[in-house]
């Protein structure tokens, strides 16, 4: 954002001061030429004459800039990219703003080699300068990076593309679908409507089933049940268990204005009320152990039916759980006291919840109660996270997706995951609901816009061709030495070249959901949770490997990253676009660039091995120019560019990699502690690195 906004607020600066000048000029009355050239813009009384503004001098001085006349193709020493450089910085373009049509500047396109040279300073004695000392001198002190400083404003743009460029009248897959119909309902408010029904239609999938099953069931479509069901990696980390996990009890004026807003006859309330009030009012010493069997028979109604339930109907499968489990305990126990009836009775109040939580993601707060609102808002607040998407975080560049976060993402509910809307156009509210709810295909509007079949057919290439120079690079490399003995290189080598590289969106989408014309968007809204969570219960279900989790980050994100203690790597389509990768580069380019961050991420194979087992004298001399506390990135790093060593030629790795890394000011890098190097010194080191 800071170098857009510094470049907009210098063409206001500019036009005020032209304006104001052509108003001066208009009112004097001077020679012709100098009237000519005055009304014209292009020059300005000479300084030494102000005295004599006012007293009929004709001396003028040209006002029009070196790059206004390169612009106005004056200039015959330029090239295209100076011509278009205008009020921007070395390595940058002046350029329209597709949507608003506001100028700005954004990167400078360099293909067939990716190497921006006007953004560098050949004179210059350290790396990072040499690969962008130009770009960096103009930025004085702003807090950006070259290869990251246009990521969210791309970011913007793709979106700004899916938003405005849809039409309901072709909407054809889920995402558009759900898109036109919740246009078409919020635009004549019919919102109310279309929960109640979906208020009936969740009613009828209870219907024949007990108070455990009823459980089960809701929880399936990820309302907020009192015991809730997700896969997690299991110990080791390299497979997924089903678990149960704590759920929500909500309080007797919450269920009581729930139902209340949904037509609830006054016993159906009462009931529902005392429910609430014993479940909550029990001290622990009151509640009993939870058996397996209950578990077990609320697990067993959130699949059934469905097609991950085979494990389950024969009996081979039982979900995992612990005694912690609060909020299922105080509702068991209130089963006890009041029967069957009255647990009925409240869960139809979590039926109500849910269909509330989902309206609100959609149109925000407005239209429901205020205990309703008040009760989402507070489970909301439980998450450490920031969750964006069913299942999706908003990360930092250098923050590193944890254990924690795996569990948080398949264990979302929607009221923990939606937060009120800002009450916008249709067309506005119904994307960001959409965007949280298709995460999929959400990924591959983004990847068609930014990748590309042809790019993705060459990184397929290159992603091979990465894992088998890592693979090398681990048992005969020059880095080998970092962990200490053959069979630890060897296993960690051959995890190298069994890798497994996902770029989400890449694939046709499959599955989706069966809707007809009558499905409002709140009913496909809870249909589509119901999907989200049979996908992630299938990672347990289906023994399904580690890499099939989701992405945990969005695609626009600029990043790469690898799960902990596994061999799989994401590559988000945010950072398959310039400066780390184009069709239109040629290969050293590619390799250096995006083809260097999947070695790095496959270098953490090595560097995610327990310290014990690395050779403290090899690392501490191979990364002599580090700090401690940045060594398994430094690491990475190192790998990486030793894996491309011969491949690509020094220099070449060289400029690239320090171009990426180029920032301003110096010091540019993490915020706190981060095992990250700062950035200039990144590149410094990986140049230090090939050529020492
Ligand atoms: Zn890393």
């Amino acid at each position: 954002m800071e170098p857009e906004l510094a470049s907009s607020s210098v063409l206001v600066l500019g036009s005020v001061a032209f304006a104001v000048f052509v108003a001066a000029a208009s009112h004097v009355s001077l020679c012709t030429r100098q009237y000519d050239c005055l009304s014209n813009g292009d020059c300005i009384v000479a300084s030494s004459s102000m005295s004599a503004w006012f007293g009929g001098s004709c001396s003028f001085q040209n006002a029009v800039s070196v790059t206004s006349l390169e612009l106005a193709n004056m200039s015959s020493s330029a090239s295209l990219a100076t011509m278009s450089r205008g009020v921007c910085s070395p390595g940058e373009i002046q350029s329209v703003r597709s949507a608003s049509g506001l100028m700005r500047c954004s990167r400078q396109p360099s293909f067939p080699d990716a190497f921006v040279s006007s953004a560098g300073d050949p004179s210059a004695n350290s790396f990072h300068m040499r690969a962008a000392g130009k770009w960096i001198a103009s930025k004085r002190g702003q807090k950006t990076s070259f290869g990251f400083f246009d990521a969210e404003s791309i970011s913007n743009l793709v979106e700004d593309d899916i938003v405005y460029g849809f039409d309901p009248r072709t909407a054809h897959n889920d995402f558009d679908r759900f898109r036109a119909v919740c246009e078409s309902t919020l635009a004549s408010g019919a919102m109310a409507f279309d929960a109640s029904t979906t208020y009936a239609f969740l009613k009828a999938e209870l219907t024949g089933l007990d108070v455990l099953k009823s459980v089960g069931k809701l929880s399936s479509y990820l309302c907020d049940t009192p015991v809730n069901f997700a896969s997690d990696l299991n110990a080791d980390g390299n497979g997924w268990v089903a678990k149960a996990i704590d759920g929500n009890m909500f309080s007797v004026e919450t269920i009581d204005s729930a139902l209340y807003s949904f037509g609830d006859g006054f016993f159906t309330r009462q009931r529902a009320r005392e429910f609430a009030e014993t479940a909550l009012g029990a001290s622990l010493s009151d509640l009993s152990v939870i058996e397996a069997s209950q578990v077990n028979s609320a697990f067993e109604a959130s699949v059934l039916g469905s097609n991950i339930d085979d494990a389950v109907v024969i009996g081979s499968y039982t979900v995992s759980f612990t005694q912690d489990l609060i909020s299922f305990a105080r509702f068991l126990h209130a089963l006890g006291v009041h029967g069957a009836v009255h647990a009925k009775a409240y869960l139809r109040g979590v039926n109500a919840m849910c269909v509330s939580a989902i309206r609100s993601s959609i149109t925000g707060a407005s239209g429901l109660e205020a205990p309703v609102s008040a009760a989402l808002e507070g489970i909301r607040k439980k998450s450490n996270f920031n969750p964006v998407a069913l299942g999706r975080f908003e990360f930092d560049v250098f923050a590193e997706p944890t254990r924690e976060h795996v569990a948080a993402s398949l264990s979302m509910r929607p009221s923990s995951l939606f937060s009120f809307a800002i009450v916008d156009l249709p067309r506005k509210s119904c994307f960001d609901a959409a965007k949280k709810l298709f995460s999929d295909a959400y990924d591959k509007l983004v990847f068609d816009r930014l990748v590309g079949s042809e790019l993705n057919t060459r990184l397929t290439t290159l992603i091979a061709e990465m894992k088998g120079r890592v693979n090398t690079e681990l048992l005969s490399g020059q880095t080998r030495f970092l962990i200490a003995s053959e069979a630890d290189r060897t296993r960690i080598a051959s995890f190298a070249s069994s890798a497994v590289v996902t770029i989400p969106g890449s694939e046709p989408l499959t599955g989706g959901l069966s809707l007809s014309s009558s499905d409002g968007p709140v009913t496909i809204a809870l249909k589509q949770s119901r999907l989200v969570f049979l996908d992630n219960m299938g990672l347990a279900l289906d023994f399904r490997s580690v890499c099939e989790l989701p992405a945990l980050m969005a695609a626009t994100t600029r990043n790469a990253y690898i799960l902990s203690n596994s061999n799989c790597v994401w590559l988000l389509p945010g950072i398959l676009v310039p400066p780390l990768a184009s069709i239109r580069y040629d290969q050293s380019s590619l390799r250096s660039r995006i083809g260097y961050v999947v070695a790095h991420e496959l270098g953490h194979l090595a560097t995610m091995s327990p310290l014990s087992t690395w050779n403290w004298t090899f690392a501490t001399t191979l990364m002599a120019n580090y700090t401690s506390s940045t060594y398994t990135e430094a690491a990475a790093d190192l790998i990486a560019v030793s894996s491309l060593r011969g491949l690509v030629s020094d220099g070449e790795l060289c400029s690239h990699t320090s171009q990426l890394w180029a920032a301003s000011p110096a010091g540019y890098g993490p915020q706190g502690p981060s095992p990250h190097p700062v950035m200039n010194l990144r590149g410094d080191n990986l140049c230090g690195f090939v050529f020492r």
